[in-house]
This record gives structure tokens, sequence and C-alpha cells, in this order.
């Protein structure tokens, strides 16, 4: 009977708590246009190096579909038919090719936090943040030494809370930390509360890509049409875009992602 008892894990309080913190996790933080919101980056937890992971993801939208997925060329993992396609469109010499192309097919950066909004506190929740917010808390983590001197505003203690603006045009977003420092919760009991939902919300999961023949076969799906990734095209530049967004705010001068981050 042994060999039977080794075979199963069990369930109890443990994996009880487990589930309910993750139903408690809840859904992404998203910014509104011009509504400013102040939220709190955590730090990263013991064994983590970053509080976020660093990904690259397409956003294609074709009338009311959408597809948002990582790109694994980008993220060196693989070949990328999304990518592909947006090589072969910009080798036309169509300008209309080109601007579907970087209206669709083009692949943004983003880092993915764990946050709380404090609007809704004793929540950790996902958030995607674009290059160009993620330029700006690392310029707060730097500083400029000696003048100003760089602060981890992730801190459970003495860290800061960030006020965060999507504009909807350039430059797109603001961020900045508050005058005061805060802990992420008003005792230690709330912070350890904190700790354990943040353990819910995995930030590896969301740095996984799919395999290539999964990716043609979403892209195919989403045209319409069942065929490969290759046939489509030509129209995207006709169809309505999602508010313009920079790929990568810390590359100044590089052209912009029309894409609408789902963030
Ligand atoms: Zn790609």
């Amino acid at each position: 009977m042994s060999n039977i008892a080794n075979t199963f894990g069990s369930f109890g309080a443990e994996g009880a708590k487990t589930t309910a913190q993750a139903m408690s996790s809840g859904d992404w933080i998203k910014f509104d246009k011009g509504v400013p919101k102040l939220i709190r980056i955590l730090p990263p937890l013991a064994g983590e190096s970053l509080p976020w992971v660093l990904i690259y993801q397409h956003f294609i939208k074709v009338g009311d579909k959408r597809l948002t997925v990582n790109c694994p060329r980008k993220m060196n993992v693989g070949p990328c038919p999304i990518c592909e396609e947006y090589d072969r469109l910009m080798a036309t010499g169509n300008p209309t090719d080109e601007a579907a192309a970087k209206e669709n097919f083009r692949p943004s950066f983003r880092a993915i936090a764990r946050a709380i909004d404090r609007e809704r506190p004793g929540m950790v929740r996902p958030v995607g943040l674009s290059g160009t917010v993620v330029g700006l808390l690392n310029t707060i983590v730097k500083g400029k030494p000696p003048a100003v001197q760089g602060v981890d505003f992730t801190h459970h203690e003495h860290g800061y809370d960030l006020l965060i603006e999507y504009l909807g045009t350039s430059p797109w977003y603001t961020a900045q930390k508050v005058d005061q420092p805060s802990p992420i919760a008003s005792s230690e009991a709330g912070i350890l509360d904190i700790a354990a939902k943040m353990k819910a919300v995995n930030l590896a999961d969301k740095a996984k890509v799919f395999d290539y023949n999964v990716l043609q076969a979403k892209l195919a799906e989403l045209l319409g049409g069942g065929g490969s990734a290759a046939q489509p095209v030509g129209g995207f530049a006709a169809m309505p875009g999602g508010q313009p967004q920079p790929a990568l705010g810390a590359t100044p001068g590089s052209t912009i992602n029309t894409s609408k981050a789902p963030f």
C-alpha cells in the first residue's frame, strides 16, 4: 500500500488558503486615460531578483477580436509567426503594408509587476507597465548621484506609492513617486498578508510563450479564415486602431506601436 500512499498528495487548509488567495488576486490593474492612479508596486519576493518580469508582447486587434501573446522571438525563446508577418509586410515596399505591420504586428515591451491599487487595498493584482513607465521608475531607483539619491520605491516599510497616469498622447504616460514614504500595509500582520497574496500572482507565468504552431493557429483564427498567417493582410491600416502607445519609452526616437495595451 505504500506505493499508493506515495502517489497522492493531500488537500487541506494550506491548499484552501492558496486557492482563496488566487481567487482574491483579482484582475489586472488598468489605467484609464486622464485619470491618475495611485498604486504601490510590491518588492520582489525572496529569491526573485526584480519586482517585475520583462516581456515583449504582440497585441493584435481585428474588429472586436483581440490577441495578446508574448513574443518568443523578441524574448529569445524561438521563432515567432507574428514577427514573420511583420517582416513580410515591412519588406513589400507598400506604405499600407508598412502601416499595417506597425499597427498590429510589432512586439511591444512590457514589465509585469505585482501591485496594490490604493483604492482597493488588500488585493494584490498584476499590472502591466509600458517602456515609458519602466524608464521613469528606473530613474527613481537609480537617482542621479550625488545630487539625487536613488530609492527602492518598492520597499515594504519605507518605499513609496506611485502616481501613474495614461495621457493618451505622447509622452503617453507620467509616473512619479509621492512625497512621503509609507509601508505597503499599516501593520506587520497586514504586510505578511500581502506577502502571502503575492505568491498567488505568479510572475513567471506571465512570461510564458506559446509554441510556434499554436501562435500560428491563433493568428490564423484571429485573421478569420483559418488560412496561414502569411495570407491575410493589406487592409489592416483601415481597421480601427487602439490608442497609440510607444513601444519603448526608453528609446527616444523609436517608432511607435499604435496598438493599445490591454492594461
Ligand atoms: Zn513576435
